[in-house]
């Protein structure tokens, strides 16, 4: 699990100061966990309160704010904090997402409602931690912003479609924002995990950890941990990664090769 996770060699993130959306449970845990881990400062966003604040407490260098990131509020003064606490903000992981209620094959069958709620957190959260990430970081000169797409920024037919269009909605606005951004100084990169065991994907796809470690993917062996896609945020957040703009890191061990 997580809390296993040997201690690095070399801290890659010495100094630097994130902002983790979502990071209360499942994979933005997991990466707020490795980022302090080599040396980052973290705020921790999310709407599941005492979760948050309990997660926070075991992670030493970070802190917890209550943020939705549908709301701009909240987002502006998620960003203030992490500027008013650490005196900066060097990363901003905009990785909140949510999956429709019920996965329903039909579009006759798919309620606006469900769909606008998918669409406010997956793409119009983006959005909004982008624009406040970016009113501090333009001033800086510098930044980096990390958004969690999906294997669905790239594939049809895995889920449902609100999931499926607000997915490849992350991927249009990180190229976007990451082309006028990087005059800037600031690069905007997404990530796209395929099926990692987390709450969300075992309520949405009714599968416990070993039916989704048992998931059809190319790469023979493969058993896919948070671990693996915090990893992959972690390149594009370090320095290691300083020419990449603009790029999807597909981490889906070549599921959507073909
Ligand atoms: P999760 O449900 O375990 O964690 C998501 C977190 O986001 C939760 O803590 C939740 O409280 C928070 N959240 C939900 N709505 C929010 C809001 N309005 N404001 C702030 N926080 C909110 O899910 P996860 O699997 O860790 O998902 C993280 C990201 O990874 C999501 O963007 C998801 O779409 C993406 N993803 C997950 C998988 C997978 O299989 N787990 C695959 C591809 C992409």
């Amino acid at each position: 699990s997580a809390s296993q996770i040997a201690p690095p060699a070399v801290r890659r993130l010495e100094g630097k100061v994130a902002l983790i959306t979502g990071a209360a449970r499942g994979l933005g845990e997991c990466t707020a966990r490795l980022f302090t881990q080599h040396g980052a400062k973290v705020v921790i966003a999310d709407i599941i309160d005492d979760v948050g604040q309990a997660v926070s407490q075991t992670i030493p260098d970070s802190t917890y704010v209550h943020c939705d990131v549908t709301k701009e509020k909240d987002v502006q003064d998620a960003v203030d904090t992490a500027v008013s606490k650490y005196g900066k903000l060097d990363i901003m992981f905009n990785n909140a997402g949510i999956n429709s209620a019920v996965n329903r094959d039909s579009i006759l069958e798919n309620d606006l409602e469900d769909f606008e709620r998918v669409v406010s957190v997956n793409l119009t959260g983006v959005f909004l931690g982008t624009k406040h990430a970016a009113r501090v970081m333009i001033p800086a000169g510098r930044g980096n912003i990390i958004n969690t797409a999906s294997v669905s920024s790239i594939a049809g037919g895995l889920t449902s479609h609100a999931y499926t269009g607000s997915k490849h909605g992350v991927l249009g606005l990180t190229k976007n924002t990451a082309v006028e951004l990087g005059r800037h100084g600031i690069r905007v990169n997404c990530v796209s995990p395929y099926v990692v065991a987390t709450p969300m994907s075992k309520d949405f796809f009714r599968l416990n950890e070993e039916e989704i470690n048992n998931l059809y993917a190319p790469l023979r062996g493969a058993k896919i941990e948070p671990q693996d896609f915090a990893e992959a945020v972690l390149f594009l957040a370090s320095d290691e990664s300083k020419f990449v703009n603009g790029h999807n890191l597909v981490a889906d061990g070549g599921y959507t090769i073909t």
